[in-house]
C-alpha cells in the first residue's frame, strides 16, 4: 500500500503561485489563509510563505533543533520563491531582500504574539539598502527598528521593572536630548547610525553575546521566537479569556517587506469595511504618511483618516477646524486619490468575497498599494447586530447566516446601562478622546494593569488609565470597567482589544497627561490621583470627573429585528427566573414568554417579612406557626398578583419554599438579641432554636419539599396565596396560568404528599370564592434519584423543570457553596473543560436530563419539560437542551435575549 505523502510545512503565496486558500485556517492560521485568498483574488500582496501550525505543534513537542530539521528544506524553497517574486536576493548585501516574520493563529489574537520586521539587515546590507533606496536615513531607521524588535522579541531584552521604560527607548531619548530635538523624525542618518551602535552595545552588555549578523541565523531565531510566543503570558491570558485551546498553535508568515516609510509617497494604514463601533456601512480607517505599520497601531502619532467623510467626522470630534484639517490631517482620499480608489476597490472586493466586515492592513510604497492583511473585523455587540441585519437587507447573507453572525453573549452590551440623562446634565466633561468602544463606565483610577486586576478581585470598580496600552495590559483591561488612554487612534491596541472585549474605552484623549511614576493624571490645572473616581462614555469619547449614575439601555430597531428573526427560527421557548414584578416586567420587555421559576423564599427576606418568617420558625406549635403564616399570606398574595399582572396570559411557575430554615435566623448574638426584643421570645430560646436548626451540610439538609413535608402548613399557606392571587387577577380580567412546582423531590411519595396539600387548598379556596381556575402541579428534577425514577414521578407530575444547579451539585458531588475553592485549579488542569455550574456537563448531568425526559414522556407523552438552573442562559447549554428536545429554558431577565438567540442558533444547527 502506498503511504500517504507527508503534508507540507510550508505554503507559498504570491503572484506566480499560491498554495493555500481561505478554507485552510486550521493549518495556515487566519492571516496566512487570507493572504493566500487575497492572492487568488488578484489583490496585490507582497510574496511570502506560511509555515503551518503543525510546525508549531512539532516545536512545542520536540523542541527547536527537531523542528528546524523538519522545516529547513521547505523554508529554503520558500525564500527562493520570495526572491523570485520580488527580484531581490536574501542576504545580498548590495540589494537585500528584507523579510517580515509574523505570527498568525487560527483565531485572531491581535497583538498577543510576536512580530519581527526588516529581517535580513546587518552592517553591510544597511549600506546596500541606503544606496538602492537613495535614502540613508530610511535605511538606518529600518536597521535600528529591526535591532530593537529582534532584541526585545528574540533576545529577550525587556525593561527590568514594570515602571521602567523600554531600554531602547531610553537610549533614543538620550540621543534626542543630546541633539536637542523632541521627535524621532528629527533624527538624521548619522543619529540613527549612532543608535544602532548603542543598541548593539546594549545587547552585548546585557545579553552577553553579539547581535546576529547572518540573515539565516536571524531568520531561524525569528521563526522559533514566533512559535515560542504562542506560550507567552499575554497569549495565554487571551486564550483563557476567549476559550482558545492551547493545542491549536500559531502559524508563521514570512513575507517580503514593503515600506510605508520611504518618503511622502509612502504610507501605511488600517481600515475597516464598516464601522466597528456602530456597524454603520461606512468604509473607514486611519493611516500615516511615511510610517511603518506599527506606528499606526502603537498610537504614537495622530493618524489621519482614510476617507474624506471620516476625516470630517474626526475633525468635528477632535475640535479641529476645516482649514487645519485640510492642511495638517488630510484624508487619503484627498492626498492620494488614485491609491484611495484602488484601496476602495480592494475593500469592496474583499467584503463581497468574505461577506463579512473586513479589517484590512495596507502599505503604500512609493505610490504602489500593497495589501498586508484581511480578516473578519472585531466589532462591538451593537455593530455585530447592525452589520448582520444590514448585510441581510443588502442580500449579502441569508437569515441563518445573519443569526449565526451574532455572538449571543455580546448582546449583553446592548442590554446594559448607559449614563442617566439627569446625571449627565450636571456632569463635568474634563476631556474628550475618541469613542473607541461604546458603553458607560465609572470607576476609580488605576495606572497599572496588575493593580487593576488585584483591585477588581476585591470588588472595586476601576478605570485603567494609560498613556497607551500594550498587550501586557490585557488582564487589567479585562477586569476594568473602562479604559482611558492619552494616545492612540481608533485602531490602537487599546481600541481594538476593548471592542473585542465589549469593554468601554476612550482612546487618544490628548489633553490627558499621565505620569506613571507620580501615579497621577493631569488635565489642564486639575490633577487626579490613583483612587479618584472617573466616568467614561465610550460612545461619545467623553471623560467625566466623578461617578455618574446609569440607566437602562433602550433596545434599538436592529436589535428588535434580530430578536424577531431569532423567534421565527427557534423551537425552544424562553422563560425567565423572576421573583418580583419588576424583574418580570424587564424580562417581558426582553421577550420572555412566561416565568419558569419564582423562588418564593426570596420574597421573605425583605423588611417586615423576615420578622413574620422568623416568628414562624421560632414557633413551637402548629398553631403558633399558623398564626405567623397568616401574617405572611397577604404579602405573598400581593407579590403573586404582581407576577400574574406582568405576565398576563403567560405561564407563571411558582416554586414552594426551598432553602433551609436556618438561613432566616440571625447567627450573631447582636442579631439574636434584636430578634428577642422584636418577638418577645427569650434570647436563650432563640439560641436554642438556632442551635437546633444548625446543619453540617445544609445543601443536603432540611430544605426543598422536605420542609413542606415536615410543615405542611407552609405549603398550604403558599398554595392559598397562589390561588387567591390568581382569582383576584382573573377577576380583573387578567388571564392566569399558575404552575406550582415542588422542589428537591427524590421519590414520587414526596411529590404526591405535597400535591395533595396543594389540591386540597385549591378546592378550599375555589369553594370560598365560588370560582375556579385551571392550574398545573409539577416537579423539579434536581436530584439524581428523581431523574432515575422519572417515569414514576412523571405519572403524577404535570411538568418537569430541571434544576440543573442542584442536579450538577449532586451528580458531580461538588458543593455549590464550596466548589470555588478547587474549581479554578480543576479547570486550569483540564479536569473539566468548563465550569460545570456555568455550562452544563453534557456527558454526565446531560445524560440524566435526556434520560428523565425520555422516561417522563414514556408515561405522559405531552409532559412539559424545561430548565430553570443557571444553565438556561448559557448558549452552549441552550444548544444542548435544544438537542435534548426540551420545551423551554428559563433564565435571569438580562439573559433572555441571549437565550432566544442561542435557541435560534441551536435550531439552525
Ligand atoms: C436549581 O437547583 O437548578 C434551581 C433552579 O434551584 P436553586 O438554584 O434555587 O436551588
Ligand atoms: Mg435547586
Amino acid at each position: 500500500m502506498a503511504s500517504n505523502p507527508r503534508r507540507p510545512y510550508v505554503y507559498r503565496f504570491g503572484s506566480a503561485r499560491t498554495e493555500g486558500d481561505a478554507s485552510m485556517k486550521n493549518l495556515l492560521g487566519g492571516k496566512g489563509a487570507n493572504l493566500a485568498e487575497m492572492c487568488r483574488l488578484g489583490i496585490p500582496v507582497p510574496g511570502g510563505f506560511t509555515i503551518s501550525t503543525e510546525a508549531c505543534t512539532a516545536y512545542t513537542e520536540q523542541g527547536r533543533e527537531a523542528v528546524l530539521a523538519l522545516i529547513r528544506g521547505e523554508v529554503l524553497e520558500g525564500v527562493a520563491f520570495v526572491e523570485q517574486e520580488m527580484g531581490k536576493r536574501f542576504g545580498n548585501a548590495a540589494d537585500p531582500l528584507l523579510l517580515s516574520v509574523r505570527s498568525g493563529a487560527r483565531a485572531s489574537m491581535p497583538g498577543m504574539m510576536d512580530t519581527i520586521l526588516n529581517l535580513g539587515l546587518n552592517d553591510e546590507a544597511v549600506q546596500g539598502l541606503a544606496a538602492r533606496s537613495g535614502n540613508p536615513r530610511f535605511a538606518w531607521d529600518s536597521y535600528r527598528r529591526f535591532i530593537q524588535m529582534y532584541g526585545d522579541v528574540v533576545m529577550g531584552l525587556k525593561p527590568a521593572r514594570k515602571e521602567d521604560h523600554d531600554p531602547f527607548e531610553v537610549i533614543i531619548d538620550m540621543v534626542k536630548e543630546k541633539k536637542g530635538v523632541t521627535l524621532d523624525t528629527e533624527l538624521d542618518a548619522a543619529d540613527l547610525q549612532e543608535l544602532v551602535a548603542r543598541f548593539k552595545a546594549l545587547i552585548r552588555a546585557r545579553i552577553g553575546h553579539d547581535f546576529p549578523t547572518d540573515p539565516w541565523e536571524q531568520l531561524w531565531g525569528a521563526v522559533v521566537a514566533v512559535f515560542e510566543s504562542w506560550n507567552n503570558e499575554r497569549a495565554r491570558v487571551y486564550r483563557e479569556l476567549n476559550d482558545i485551546p492551547a493545542s491549536w498553535g500559531t502559524a508563521v508568515n514570512v513575507q517580503a517587506m514593503v515600506f510605508g516609510n520611504l518618503g511622502d509617497s509612502s504610507a501605511t494604514g488600517v481600515a475597516f469595511t464598516r464601522d466597528a463601533g456602530t456597524g454603520e456601512d461606512l468604509f473607514n480607517g486611519e493611516f500615516l504618511v511615511n510610517a511603518q505599520g506599527e506606528d499606526v497601531v502603537a498610537g504614537i502619532r495622530t493618524p489621519q483618516q482614510v476617507t474624506l467623510e471620516g476625516s470630517r467626522r474626526w475633525a468635528a470630534l477632535a475640535c479641529v477646524d476645516e482649514d487645519t484639517r485640510r492642511a495638517r490631517y488630510p484624508s487619503l482620499e484627498e492626498l492620494m486619490p488614485d491609491l484611495y480608489r484602488q484601496l476602495l476597490q480592494a475593500e469592496t472586493t474583499l467584503e463581497n468575497h468574505f461577506k463579512d466586515m473586513q479589517d484590512l492592513e495596507f502599505t503604500i510604497q512609493q505610490g504602489r498599494l500593497w495589501m498586508l492583511q484581511t480578516r473578519n473585523g472585531k466589532r462591538t455587540g451593537a455593530a455585530m447586530v447592525r452589520i448582520a441585519i444590514e448585510m441581510l437587507d443588502q442580500g449579502l447573507i441569508d437569515e441563518a447566516t445573519a443569526l449565526k453572525r451574532v455572538d449571543p453573549e455580546r448582546l449583553n452590551e446592548l442590554l446594559h446601562p448607559v449614563f442617566d440623562r439627569q446625571a449627565l446634565a450636571g456632569a463635568q466633561v474634563i476631556a474628550r478622546g475618541l469613542p473607541a468602544s461604546p458603553g458607560a463606565a465609572s470607576g476609580q483610577i488605576v495606572f497599572f494593569a496588575d493593580e487593576a486586576d488585584a483591585l477588581a478581585r476585591q470588588g472595586q470598580a476601576v478605570i485603567l488609565v494609560r498613556q497607551e496600552t500594550s498587550p501586557e495590559d490585557l488582564r487589567g483591561m479585562s477586569v476594568a470597567q473602562g479604559i482611558l488612554t492619552a494616545r492612540g487612534g481608533m485602531t490602537s491596541h487599546a481600541a481594538v482589544v476593548a471592542r473585542g472585549m465589549g469593554k468601554c474605552c476612550v482612546s487618544g484623549a490628548g489633553a490627558v497627561r499621565v505620569d506613571m511614576h507620580a501615579r497621577t493624571m493631569t488635565v489642564g490645572d486639575a490633577t487626579f490621583h490613583e483612587g479618584d473616581w472617573l466616568s467614561l462614555n465610550g460612545s461619545t469619547g467623553e471623560v467625566f470627573a466623578g461617578r455618574l449614575a446609569t440607566r437602562e439601555a433602550e433596545l434599538s430597531g436592529d436589535f428588535g429585528r434580530l430578536m424577531a428573526l431569532a423567534d421565527a427560527h427557534k423551537r425552544l421557548e424562553v422563560r425567565t427566573n423572576a421573583d418580583t414584578p419588576e424583574e418580570a416586567a424587564i424580562a417581558r420587555r426582553f421577550g420572555a414568554t412566561g416565568i419558569g421559576l419564582c423562588r418564593t423564599e426570596h420574597m421573605f427576606f425583605e423588611g417586615q417579612r423576615i420578622v413574620a418568617m422568623r416568628e414562624m420558625i421560632l414557633a413551637d406549635s402548629r398553631a403558633g406557626r399558623q398564626a405567623a403564616l397568616a401574617k405572611l399570606l397577604p404579602m405573598q398574595r400581593s407579590d403573586f398578583e404582581g407576577l400574574f399582572r406582568e405576565m398576563s396570559g403567560l405561564p407563571v411557575t411558582i416554586r414552594l419554599l426551598d432553602p433551609p430554615l436556618h438561613e432566616f435566623v440571625p447567627h450573631d448574638e447582636a442579631g439574636q438579641r434584636a430578634l428577642a426584643r422584636e418577638t418577645g421570645v427569650s434570647l436563650a430560646r432563640i439560641q436554642a432554636r438556632v442551635e437546633a436548626l444548625h446543619e453540617a451540610n445544609p445543601m443536603m439538609g432540611h430544605r426543598g419539599c422536605r420542609l413542606g413535608i415536615s410543615h405542611p402548613e407552609i405549603t398550604e399557606m403558599q398554595a392559598r396565596a397562589v390561588f387567591e392571587a390568581a382569582l383576584n387577577a382573573q377577576a380583573r380580567g387578567i388571564a392566569v396560568h399558575p404552575e406550582i412546582m415542588v422542589p428537591l423531590v427524590g421519590t414520587v411519595r414526596e411529590f404526591n404528599a405535597q400535591a395533595a396539600v396543594i389540591r386540597r387548598t385549591a378546592e378550599a379556596v375555589f369553594a370560598e370564592r365560588g370560582a375556579r381556575i385551571a392550574y398545573q402541579i409539577g416537579t423539579m428534577i434536581e436530584t439524581p434519584r428523581a431523574a432515575l425514577v422519572a417515569e414514576s414521578i412523571g405519572a403524577q407530575a404535570e411538568f418537569f423543570s430541571f434544576g440543573t444547579n442542584d442536579l450538577t451539585q449532586m451528580t458531580l458531588g461538588f458543593s455549590r457553596d464550596d466548589a470555588g475553592r478547587f474549581l479554578p485549579t480543576y479547570l486550569a488542569q483540564g479536569m473539566y473543560e468548563h465550569d460545570p455550574f456555568r455550562s452544563i456537563d453534557q456527558k454526565g448531568v446531560g445524560q440524566l436530563v435526556q434520560m428523565a425526559v425520555a422516561k417522563g414522556r414514556s408515561v405522559r407523552p405531552g409532559i412539559a419539560t424545561g430548565v430553570c438552573g443557571e444553565h438556561g442562559g448559557d448558549p452552549a447549554s441552550v444548544a444542548f437542551f435544544h438537542r435534548a428536545g426540551l420545551d423551554y429554558v428559563s433564565c435571569s431577565p438580562f439573559r433572555v435575549p441571549i437565550a432566544r438567540l442561542a435557541a435560534a442558533q441551536a435550531a439552525l444547527g
